[in-house]
């Protein structure tokens, strides 16, 4: 039986290998490696995919979330000391850009079913000092609901996404998630649903003050050369990483629908075949990318399951082991916020979750012999 990894980034880039070549070779014959004539169109072409007015090119993902928040400190709309509200389900990365400004990030469970944060539980987590909402747009799915936004227009809060997980997933009244919140943080890293040959990043937004305060901050401090507004970084995107996302971009939706196709499948053959193994539930095909597919294996035995399918030669990961607030970074500090019931359905999360291939290389018959595995497993238990 062949080997399926979890995911094979040299496929996935050969899979549109001649335009990315085209393009590497095209910015090495220019001679203009950073902030050039590629960021230029793939900042144009990028904010007209998500449909906001500006896109922002930086080093990467992080960078463009901490750059949002550092940009809204230096235009006096919060300040070190200022909440914000994030999912406790996420990549560590969501909340580093928060603590990481000095913002004390207030962490909020997640719905079992949706594996996104619980909207229910984001009033009562709003204090004084709540300046935003951060989204995650976890595992490619759309976690925006009109209960959030009806939340931060009430409170005056920034409703910010993290979209590095959810290139062209749509919300459920069809605006492209990046394009619903104040500003949006986009990566590139290679294993994206949008990826680069190395780091990249970028902020989507309407507000032209944040956009420009943004590229000044990530420009050193300035927009014209030698002279500094602010207490400025070197955060831009590479010419070669720009035009490799640029000819990327426009396959994007195919391969996205790829994925939405594997994804299906998946949901034919493993929903409801067994109490001890969940699928979130299903959205619509336009308000998920399926940047992974998660499944919830319970009773504690997911590390079983995971054996069981290295095995049978099924690469698979879990997203993510140890939630943000059980980092050792944040143990015992008191920088972060929690409830006071604590976590638990994050916690069950962590515990139960495993995420099964799903990438626009996956064939048909290897996501057959993936359900396979799993129901093979399934059986003996
Ligand atoms: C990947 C990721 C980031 C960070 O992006 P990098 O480009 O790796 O810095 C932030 N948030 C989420 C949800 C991510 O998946």
């Amino acid at each position: 039986m062949e080997k399926i990894p979890f995911l094979n980034l040299k496929d996935v880039t050969a899979l549109h290998g001649a335009d990315v070549i085209e393009a590497v070779m095209r910015v090495i014959d220019s001679g203009q490696y950073v902030q050039g004539r590629e960021n230029a169109r793939f900042e144009a072409r990028f904010a007209g995919f998500i449909g906001t007015d500006y896109a922002v090119g930086c080093a990467n993902g992080l960078d463009a979330l901490t750059l949002i928040f550092r940009a809204y400190i230096e235009m006096g709309v919060m300040k070190p000391g200022d909440e914000v509200i994030v999912p406790a389900n996420t990549f560590i990365a969501t909340v580093l850009a928060v603590s990481e400004n000095g913002l004390v990030p207030v962490l909020v469970d997640s719905r079992a079913d949706t594996l996104e944060i619980d909207d229910s539980r984001i009033e009562e987590a709003v204090t004084e000092r709540t300046r935003a909402v951060v989204t995650v747009h976890l595992y490619g799915r759309n976690a925006y609901t009109d209960r959030i936004g009806d939340i931060c227009r009430r409170h005056n809060l920034k409703l910010i996404e993290d979209s590095a997980q959810s290139h062209g997933c749509r919300t459920g009244d069809g605006r492209v998630t990046g394009s619903v919140g104040d500003a949006a943080a986009f990566s590139f890293y290679p294993v994206k649903n949008l990826g680069a040959l190395g780091d990249g990043g970028a902020v989507t937004t309407n507000d032209s003050e944040l956009a420009g305060t943004i590229r000044a901050i990530a420009n050193y401090g300035g927009l014209r050369k030698y002279e500094s507004r602010y207490l400025g970084r070197n955060s831009r995107l590479d010419e070669i990483q720009a035009a490799v996302l640029d000819a990327r971009l426009g396959h994007l939706t195919d391969d996205n629908a790829r994925r939405q196709q594997i994804a299906a499948y998946y949901y034919s053959r493993l929903e409801n075949i067994a109490p001890g193994l969940v699928l979130p539930t299903r959205l619509p095909d336009s308000c998920n990318v399926y940047h992974v597919f998660p499944v919830l294996v319970l009773n504690g035995k997911r590390d079983a399951l995971r054996e069981h399918l290295e095995k049978e030669g099924v690469g698979s990961l879990i997203h993510y082991p140890i939630p943000p607030h059980e980092q050792e970074c944040y143990r015992g500090k008191g920088i972060l916020k929690l409830p006071e019931d604590g976590l638990p359905v994050t916690e069950m999360i962590a515990r139960s979750e495993l995420s099964l291939p799903i990438s626009p290389t996956v064939t048909s018959d290897e996501a057959s012999q993936v359900v396979n595995a799993v129901i093979d497993y399934i059986r003996k238990y």
